[in-house]
């Protein structure tokens, strides 16, 4: 929930929800706040400049759990100020959690700068770390909790898409929840492939740029108008020749390399891929 303004009548999910709104709302003002009354059937606030009456008023609606802001009350005097102490750590990395996504390297001064750009705050370069810290804790969290959720989503996939192929494997001896490689497929785009595709596979690979890395290797065909078609992919730990012959293997035998149809690779020497 950003940038939004607000005005009587405007409704939230809870007061929490409201809360979160306020804060921003009251940062990218430079209005510094504090509550008369703060609670489950009531949300009052007031600003804190000294002889400003500006206050805003939220309760639920007939008794419910949605909130309505009631009333606004007084003109705000208006004090430009970058410092505002609603601006707090868990506020900022939520703000700056998508550019520390696309760059987790990325320097405190431009995150100080980019704090100052969308926030109307200027914060403390300890302030910046603070938040960045906590938006990679919040990042890397999320992997963590997605790499578990792998096991699952290929049972979902093996239900409702009959015929399509999923390896997921762990490092041997080791814990049955840790990541080790994958081999993904579906149904259609092999039945594709096989059916309207020529008989030439593309083999590539890259890193993945997550905190845990790894590689993602793929298999490409070129459909009837030339243009590349998706077969298959690996999402693995390493590249090297154990990983590919893995890969080749596992897809020569689901299209069926052996038969009578004779496939043609084109690879750009990835390591692991020519023997020595
Ligand atoms: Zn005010």
């Amino acid at each position: 929930m950003k940038n939004v303004n607000l005005v009587v009548g405007l409704k939230f999910r809870n007061a929490a929800q409201f809360r979160v709104a306020l804060r921003d709302w009251c940062i990218r003002h430079w209005v510094d706040i504090e509550f008369l009354r703060n609670e489950a059937a009531r949300v009052t606030a007031k600003c804190k400049v000294e002889g400003c009456e500006c206050r805003i008023h939220t309760s639920p609606i007939q008794g419910g759990s949605i909130f309505q802001i009631k009333t606004i009350k007084g003109k705000h005097t208006f004090v430009k100020t970058y410092e505002n102490r609603l601006a707090n750590a868990s506020y900022l990395a939520k703000r700056i959690e998508n550019a520390i996504r696309d760059n987790p390297t990325i320097p405190v001064q431009q995150l100080k700068n980019r704090i100052l750009s969308i926030c109307n705050v200027d914060v403390s370069r300890f302030m910046v770390m603070r938040a960045k810290k906590e938006a990679l804790e919040r990042i890397r969290g999320d992997d963590r909790k997605q790499y578990k959720l792998l096991w699952d989503y290929c049972e979902t996939v093996r239900n409702c898409n009959p015929g399509s192929k999923r390896i997921l494997k762990k490092p041997e001896n080791s814990d049955p929840l840790i990541f080790d490689r994958m081999y993904f497929s579906l149904h259609a785009l092999k039945k594709r492939f096989m059916e309207g595709c020529r008989p030439i596979i593309g083999l590539d690979g890259c890193f993945l740029k997550t905190v845990y890395g790894g590689q993602l290797l793929v298999a490409m065909g070129r459909d009837e108008n030339n243009n590349m078609f998706p077969i298959t992919m690996v999402v693995t730990q390493v590249e090297n020749k154990d990983t590919w012959d893995w890969f080749v293997s596992e897809l020569l035998d689901e299209i069926g390399g052996m038969g009578t149809t004779k496939y043609s690779f084109i690879s750009d020497t990835h390591k692991g891929l020519l023997r020595p």
